[in-house]
């Protein structure tokens, strides 16, 4: 046995093929196809998990003292489209349409026709973080991955942008308080 300094993991029997280990929302849940030793993967996987419940602590102790924006869906829905608007011009992308969506894994997503999804969740984000994840979906505009090129035109405009990214993973585990 180890000690994951977290919760206990949730173990889910289900018809898979082999096992799943997730940590999305900030805790750990294993997927185990029927008659798969749970302490058996815990072990094999031992390092891996330990390395990603070490990052979801650190995050987790990071958030202590972080405050959950207050505001009203609409007033979200405000910000949220003033900020595309404004960034889409500075970046020179177009915008198909803006989606919210309450999503599991990710803030936001974009696809390549300029449809930009905003997970429902970031309401609860201070202003500045909202901006940010705006920018850096319309960036995605441009550069579809997390390469040089990606963070150099993030940086023009967030040049702290490291922490934000930081931040973001924080609110995260904030939002689902480990659920
Ligand atoms: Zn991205």
């Amino acid at each position: 046995m180890f000690d994951l300094g977290i919760e206990a993991p949730r173990i889910l029997v289900r018809r898979v093929k082999y096992p799943r280990i997730e940590f999305r929302t900030g805790r750990l849940t294993l997927i185990l196809p029927p008659g798969v030793n749970p302490q058996e993967v815990l072990e094999k996987h031992g390092d891996w998990i330990a390395k990603k419940a070490k990052f979801i602590k650190e995050h987790l102790e990071a958030a202590r003292g972080l405050a959950l924006a207050e505001r009203s869906d609409r007033e979200f829905r405000e910000l949220v489209s003033s900020c595309v608007e404004g960034n889409a011009r500075s970046l020179g992308v177009e915008v198909n349409k803006v989606f919210f969506r309450r999503m599991k894994t990710k803030w936001a997503s974009c696809s390549a026709r300029g449809n930009v999804t905003i997970n429902s969740l970031a309401r609860f984000l201070p202003d500045r973080l909202v901006e940010y994840l705006v920018f850096h979906e319309l960036v995605h505009l441009l550069e579809r991955k997390h390469n040089d090129r990606f963070w150099r035109i993030v940086a023009s405009r967030f040049p702290d942008y490291p922490e934000s990214e930081s931040l973001l993973f924080s609110y995260w585990f904030l939002v689902w308080g480990g659920s």
